[in-house]
């Protein structure tokens, strides 16, 4: 089978190549999945530039790539489930790639997406962007038509954006967003379905946040409010955030940049006894906070850190809400007939030409087609 593997420990298409890989073979809890699309993620790019952040996670050869849907093609001989419908050849489904322990206190305690002996496929093990994957049993997740596979693709960073939006009911409430890249994306489309009144985006690329503008125009929501917080002082930001937030400051925020400008801006515009619901990861892992004692301790904010996807509790309520109408299908922005355009992709999204990029192992089309 054609897959994508992380050859070489360098940077770039030396150490990235595009080969023949034997197909493989499921042990008794696994299930090998046929791909039918799958996503790039800001964590394959760290793959494929062989940032420092990931040299201890992976070892080539690895075939990597975390994000995606297929169709069940062979199951192991312990791998039939008895709960949440019987899994059949030719099943339409995605897999949970966080592959935790199930024996420590946090995977006891209904906390598995903790757990720090998690296992990721695509990083640890080999992942999706092949032609054929294996995942263990107990981490399929069946889905059904409605779910486009272009949605399927990409559920793993659309489950982030749910747990991120899940810290409280967003119904009537204001909602600011930093950074709008891909799951911020997510998280905006996410708000407006849950009935957001407000939402806020701040980004530093006029770029984003002409998409964000057109997403909001091409939805009637009207309710959307842009700023460039490159171009724009942080207590300007925070006066035009005061002046749509009746002067309240916002309900919450979702910080996804990392940025710690970003981090500090989300803890000014929050009000008083607000939440920050926080995914972004600061290139420097530390973070120095402004006025500790006025914006955190004297508002009362609550602040909730967001790693993984709970699981499946995660699962469910993004399901719920593709089945209910959430459309993220136009968050992707450029997709491939051929793994054999994965460089070419890869280039795309690093140049954030694309929200998100997908291949389609088999073609888009042939995909569609196994669709039951
Ligand atoms: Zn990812
Ligand atoms: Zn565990």
């Amino acid at each position: 089978m054609l897959a994508v593997v992380k050859s070489a420990p360098v940077d770039g298409p030396e150490g990235t190549s595009v080969s023949d890989c034997p197909v493989p073979k499921p042990g008794p809890d696994e299930v090998l999945i046929r791909v039918a699309a799958a996503a790039v993620c800001g964590t394959d790019k760290h793959i494929y530039h062989w940032d420092p952040s990931i040299r201890d996670k992976v070892t080539p050869p690895r075939i990597y790539g975390h994000e995606f849907c297929g169709f069940v093609e062979e199951l192991g001989s312990r791998a039939q489930r008895t709960y949440e419908g019987h899994l059949e050849i030719g099943d339409y489904v995605s897999a949970e790639m966080h592959v935790v322990c199930g024996e420590c206190p946090r995977c006891r305690s209904g906390n598995g997406h903790i757990c720090d002996r998690t296992r990721i496929y695509g990083l640890h093990e080999d992942g999706a962007f092949a032609e054929f994957v294996k995942v263990p049993a107990a981490n399929v997740v069946k889905l059904g038509r409605y779910v486009p596979l272009r949605v399927g693709a990409f559920l793993d960073a659309l489950g982030n954006a749910v747990h991120a939006t899940s810290v409280c009911d967003m119904a009537g409430k204001s909602v600011a967003i930093t950074g709008f890249g891909p799951i911020g994306a997510m998280a905006a489309a996410i708000a407006e379905h849950s009935g957001a009144t407000t939402v806020i985006v701040t980004d530093v690329s006029d770029h984003a946040l002409e998409t964000a503008r057109r997403w909001a125009a091409s939805h009637n929501f009207a309710n959307l409010h842009a700023f460039n917080v490159r171009t724009m002082a942080a207590e300007e930001v925070k006066r035009e955030v005061d002046a749509v937030t009746d002067g309240d400051g916002v309900d919450i925020v979702l910080e996804m940049s990392g940025a710690p400008s970003a981090i500090n801006l989300a803890l000014d515009i929050v009000r008083m006894g607000g939440m920050l619901s926080l995914l972004g990861l600061p290139a420097g892992h530390s973070v120095t906070i402004n006025d500790y004692t006025r914006n955190v301790i004297f508002k009362g904010v609550t602040m909730q850190g967001i790693i993984g996807r709970r699981m499946y509790g995660t699962w469910q309520r993004m399901l719920a809400l593709l089945k209910s109408g959430l459309n993220v299908e136009w968050i992707v922005q450029a997709a491939y007939d051929s793994l054999n355009d994965f460089h070419e992709g890869v280039a795309r999204f690093d140049r954030h030409e694309a929200l998100k990029v997908v291949f389609f192992p088999e073609g888009e089309k042939a995909a569609n087609q196994r669709l039951k």
